[in-house]
């Protein structure tokens, strides 16, 4: 199976005219409401892109939010039995408001997914993890959480990724060592390394060998629509994307991930995995939203002709 241990969230999105200043109210908007948090998005990727098994490890409140996003993912497949449900804190929430021209103003709630502790990653049985061949982390839940998961799964043998979004203010020193894949992308790996924005295909290269200094088994450096840049243990290259129309970006990070994890966790190959996840980001760039433009296997393979 793979495991996802990461956020849920609900986006409430209002799209308006323009966004309004402090103390004022704008009307006229248009609501939606997502289903979203980048430990959900990866485990509907990975669940809709492969054929073992999902197990989500994530937290949410005692709330309608939190209902409906189990819902969402059980709709999924996903095996919820380890998600608690955190009493008296809110389920994750982000307040969205989108003006004509795509500009935005957001404010989150972090809530249950604050909460989801070390502890609640040590209770999940050893079975699990033993049934496990990939864990699949992201950050939006506590550093020390990630850390627990991290080297859980490595005492189990299950090979680890982790998707360092967002970037914590710090990060512990040995968190490196028990990664065997971390996937940041242009920005995460500036903020990961305090270094300015990357230039060019020099710096690229430059700042996926500081990661791997650090300890990190391989790097993949998700580079938007030039694609990836690989090096580390299972060698080192570029994959370019795949050429499709996008429509919005929303996500494409969560669709590799999850799909990366998904098709290592099936024993693909390392090429063939990234190539895998590859054609599910590009997929999902071609819809709108996060969750719902995750791409199923069916149509991953046809995208692939295989
Ligand atoms: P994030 O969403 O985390 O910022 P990226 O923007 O780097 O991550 O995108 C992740 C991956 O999604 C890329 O490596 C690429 O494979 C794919 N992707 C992103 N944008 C496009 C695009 N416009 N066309 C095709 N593939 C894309």
């Amino acid at each position: 199976r793979v495991i996802v241990l990461g956020s849920v969230n609900t986006d409430l999105v209002v799209k308006v005219r323009r966004l309004p200043r402090p103390g004022e109210t704008v009307i006229g908007g248009t609501f939606y409401q997502n289903q979203g948090g980048k430990g959900a998005n990866q485990a509907v990727a990975a669940a809709r892109s492969g054929e073992k098994p999902v197990t989500l490890i994530a937290a949410v409140g005692n709330d309608v939010f939190g209902r409906e996003s189990l819902a969402a993912l059980q709709r999924d497949r996903i095996d919820l039995t380890h998600v608690k449900v955190k009493h008296s804190i809110s389920s994750g929430v982000a307040l969205i408001m989108v003006d004509e021209g795509g500009e935005n103003a957001i404010a989150v709630a972090s809530g249950a997914n604050t909460a989801l502790s070390p502890a609640d990653v040590n209770e999940v049985p050893d079975s699990v993890f033993e049934s496990a061949a990939v864990l699949l982390a992201c950050f939006e839940i506590p550093v020390e959480t990630v850390r627990a998961g991290m080297r859980r799964a490595r005492q189990f043998g299950v090979t680890t990724i982790l998707n360092p979004a967002p970037v914590p203010e710090e990060l512990p020193a040995d968190l490196f060592s028990d990664v065997d894949i971390m996937t940041p992308n242009e920005h995460e790996i500036a903020r990961l390394l305090h270094l300015p924005q990357i230039e060019d295909e020099a710096g690229v290269r430059d700042a996926a060998t500081r990661l791997l200094d650090r300890g990190v088994r391989n790097v993949v450096l998700t580079l938007g629509a030039r694609g990836c840049f690989f090096a580390g243990a299972e060698g080192t290259g570029f994959l370019p994307a795949f050429p499709v129309k996008a429509v919005d970006t929303t996500g494409a990070g969560d669709a590799f991930n999850g799909a990366l994890a998904a098709a290592l966790s099936e024993g693909r190959a390392w090429g063939d995995s990234l190539r895998w996840a590859s054609a599910a980001a590009a997929i999902s760039v071609t819809r709108a939203g996060a969750q719902p433009s995750m791409p199923f296997r069916r149509e991953i393979e046809d995208f692939l002709k295989i």
